[in-house]
């Protein structure tokens, strides 16, 4: 058995070693998990280490409890306006440990199919914490796994920032803030990524008293600037207080200090300033993918990664969309405007309220922008109902070339919001 490594030496003293494996994973969130069902699918024989749930952070602390939790405070935003709708709801009210029990529910169907897929496939899933030793040897639980390849999808972790340390009280991560057994009356969110506009949405929803702290000059900094402009736009009609270009001075009393000279008063404080990729020492050889890369911290990234690795599906990474979910949802893909000099490109805009589906719907707010340079679309920038949805069709047009002037020989269904691409296709200047 060959030795790697003096740490690898070291740790064979009073471990075992197990039989071969063609890939040993670490981690069992969306990137572990899509490469460990690829290669089995291909008849690999594959080993999967996981220290906590598997899922990851994606289904037990991200993307599934903030859409299930979400999903939940929009109902009850939609309830309290239903009359306008003409069905009237008497009494309507929160039952906040139902919504918390409901998303549990969720997480724990998922991730029994899950559990369910990794044992219909012949993977061996080992629940422990693991220890990469060389290219080709993992240790866990006292074992040492031979593995022809490695890959490391160890995830990532809420940052922490000096002075705004998680006490898990009163300055709480995005892991912790899922664990509140009431609303607060109010909340104070550090961080306009998606992470806290999502946050701020659903605590708003909830009737919470909310603010947003963000340090650069507009909401949600890295996206368009209109879509920026037009979230503090709906912010303002919905009653979520922000601040931009201000930070935390300081914190006494559980009284923040602003920057601005603002002082705030919330019952709680969510830290959401980004995230870090889990430390794990770099080994040549050993191929890193989702969060622990510390590319893109997405999920459908993570995806994409593990696809490419795994079945070689070569993949666009500038065309990786974005999504922040609420109402209505913004989405976009591609260039900003603000990166364009104006004699380099044409745009359109078009209102979702022009359109017959939103009236229907009630959902009037925002508006779907196309950026095109020599006929081919390379921005799409939406906030609206459906945004997710209608960026896919975008995407599609974008990763295989497809001209403005082509995509307008399509046929759109209506009345949908995608009638919206449509126009804005005849609007272009
Ligand atoms: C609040 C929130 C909301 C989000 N919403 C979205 C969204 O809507 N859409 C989206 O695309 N992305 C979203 N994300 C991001 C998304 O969750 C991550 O991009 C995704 O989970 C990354 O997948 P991954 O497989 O790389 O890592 P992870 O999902 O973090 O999984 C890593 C796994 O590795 C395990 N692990 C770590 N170290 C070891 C070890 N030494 N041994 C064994 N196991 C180990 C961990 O326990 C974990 O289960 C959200 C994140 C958060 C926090």
């Amino acid at each position: 058995m060959p030795l790697e490594s003096p740490l690898a030496e070291s740790l064979y003293q009073g471990v075992n070693t197990l039989e071969n494996f063609d890939i040993g994973i670490i981690g069992g969130g969306p990137a572990g998990y899509t490469a460990a069902f690829s290669a089995a699918k291909q008849g690999k024989k594959v080993v999967l280490f996981e220290k906590d749930f598997l899922g990851g952070v994606c289904l037990n602390r991200g993307c599934i409890p903030t859409k299930t939790i979400l999903h939940s405070s929009e109902l009850y935003r939609q309830s309290l306006k239903s009359a306008d709708f003409g069905v009237n709801i008497e009494n309507v009210s929160i039952d906040y440990n139902k919504v918390i029990e409901r998303k549990n529910v969720v997480i724990e169907r998922l991730r029994k199919g899950l559990e369910l897929a990794f044992k219909n496939l012949k993977i061996q899933v080992v629940n422990s914490e693991a220890k990469i030793l060389s290219k080709n040897e993992i240790e866990a639980n006292g074992e040492i796994y031979n593995c022809g390849q490695i890959i490391c999808a160890v995830g990532s972790s809420p940052r922490v920032v000096k002075g705004l340390e998680f006490d898990h009280e009163f300055l709480l991560s995005s892991d912790d803030v899922l664990e509140l057994k009431k609303l607060p009356k109010g909340i104070l969110i550090i961080g306009s990524g998606a992470i806290g506009i999502e946050w701020a949405r659903i605590f708003n929803n909830f009737g919470v008293d909310t603010t947003v702290v963000e340090l650069a000059s507009n909401l949600l900094p890295l996206a368009d600037i209109d879509v920026s402009k037009r979230v503090e736009r709906i912010f303002k009609t919905e009653g979520i207080k922000f601040y931009t270009a201000s930070t935390v001075d300081k914190i006494e009393d559980k009284k923040i200090f602003l920057s601005n000279g603002d002082v705030v008063e919330p019952e709680i404080v969510l830290v959401a300033v980004g995230r870090k990729p889990n430390e794990t020492e770099k080994i040549e050889g050993v191929k890193y993918i989702g969060d622990a890369a510390g590319e893109i911290q997405l999920a459908h990234y993570a995806i994409k990664q593990a696809y490419e690795e795994i079945e070689k599906i070569p993949f666009r990474k500038d065309l990786t969309p974005s999504v922040v979910y609420g109402s209505p949802e913004i989405a976009w893909v591609g260039k900003r405007e603000q990166d364009l000099a104006p004699e380099e490109y044409k745009k359109s805009s078009v209102l979702v309220s022009s359109l017959g589906k939103a009236q229907c719907d009630g959902e009037t707010e925002g508006f779907i922008k196309l950026l095109v340079q020599k006929d081919k679309i390379v921005g799409a920038h939406i906030v609206s109902s459906e945004a997710s949805a209608l960026l896919e069709q975008i995407l599609i047009a974008m990763q295989f070339g497809i001209s403005a002037e082509s995509l307008k020989e399509v046929c759109f269904p209506h009345p949908t919001y995608s009638e919206g691409i449509f126009e804005s296709l005849f609007r272009m200047k």
